[in-house]
């Protein structure tokens, strides 16, 4: 009877899903992991999310982002070093479209305030913009949550943990394979809020990050405001898309460019994905259009390809 009951509960510790919702970096998560050390996983990411939130926030004033901005000498870990200059590359590579140091225009657009709602926010004066536009003052928004998801990776493959699917806020982390060997299935989100687009299937240990002109907005008189800011212009990028979805086995990665991708526009991103060869992406435009990546396997909607040959 003994012997039977430990085996019972050996079984069910190797198959076990934990599960946990929580709330870091101003967005609700989702944690779920499979496999023996699924709790001790769940402990360590969570201190994670804390510790890089508690480093990176932009709205915390004794955040590393907060210091660094304020113009104080920082002593910066290595892996501190690591993160802004790969920040940078990001931004070179993308010819600026991702721009870690858009503090300032964030600021005077109130998106770190507001919450969706018009009267949190006030449309900022041309000036206003210009001068936001000149100061160059970090905020990692549009990749934090990509390198949680890249250091999550790192605790999982620590502990040997059988799979992890991670939502980070809507950046979608996976881990391992699925138990029936069959892919990983994630939602393309309808920018009006109705059911799924579409469905992306990924295998193994794969990013899946959305930008999207919905994620964080306001309105006035019938003009939508959004979070995704244009570099060149100070204003909320006008790319005729309502969102990009990067699938990369990178989590920065995938952040910077669904941001980046946002801001370039359909046809600028298509070039810009044929002369890179690290991820495929889907778009959807402005008229409810679908486009997606040559070997991006999506399925259950109707969609353009962007073919590889011009
Ligand atoms: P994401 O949701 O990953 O596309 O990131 C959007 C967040 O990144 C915004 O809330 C801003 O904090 C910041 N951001 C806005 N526009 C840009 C941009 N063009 N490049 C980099 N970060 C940006
Ligand atoms: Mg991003």
């Amino acid at each position: 009877m003994i012997a039977a009951v430990l085996l019972c509960v050996l079984l069910c510790g190797c198959a076990a899903e934990k599960q946990k919702t929580c709330y870091y970096m101003n967005t609700v998560m989702d944690l779920q992991v499979w496999g023996n050390d699924a709790d001790e996983a769940i402990y360590r990411i969570e201190q994670l999310l804390e510790d890089l939130e508690h480093k990176w926030s932009v709205t915390k004033s004794d955040s590393v982002t907060s210091r660094l901005n304020a113009g104080e000498n920082v002593a910066l870990s290595d892996e501190e070093i690591a993160f802004l200059a790969e920040v940078q590359t990001l931004s070179e590579r993308t010819d600026g479209a991702f721009d870690p140091k858009l503090h300032a225009l964030s600021n005077v657009w109130g998106f770190y305030f507001g919450q969706n709602q018009a009267d949190d926010f006030v449309l900022p004066t041309d000036e206003q913009i210009a001068a936001a536009l000149t100061e160059e003052k970090w905020d990692f928004g549009a990749a934090v949550k990509g390198y949680a998801g890249r250091q999550a990776v790192s605790i999982l493959e620590d502990l040997r943990v059988q799979r992890a699917v991670l939502n980070l806020g809507g950046n979608i982390q996976t881990y391992g394979e699925k138990a029936d060997g069959t892919p990983w299935q994630i939602g393309i989100q309808d920018p009006n809020g109705g059911d799924y687009l579409g469905v992306l299937s990924v295998s193994g240990t794969m990013a899946v990050v959305t930008s999207g002109d919905y994620q964080r907005y306001f309105e006035v008189d019938g003009n939508r405001y959004h979070h995704i800011l244009d570099p060149q212009t100070g204003y909320p990028a006008d790319s005729r898309l309502r969102s990009v979805t990067v699938v990369c086995a990178d989590g920065v990665t995938a952040d910077a460019l669904s941001t980046a991708l946002f801001v370039m526009g359909l046809e600028q991103s298509a070039e810009f994905w044929r002369n890179s060869s690290d991820f495929e992406a889907v778009f959807v435009t402005d008229t409810g259009e679908i486009y997606a990546t040559e070997s991006a396997t999506l399925s259950g909607c109707t969609f353009e390809v962007i073919s590889s040959e011009k």
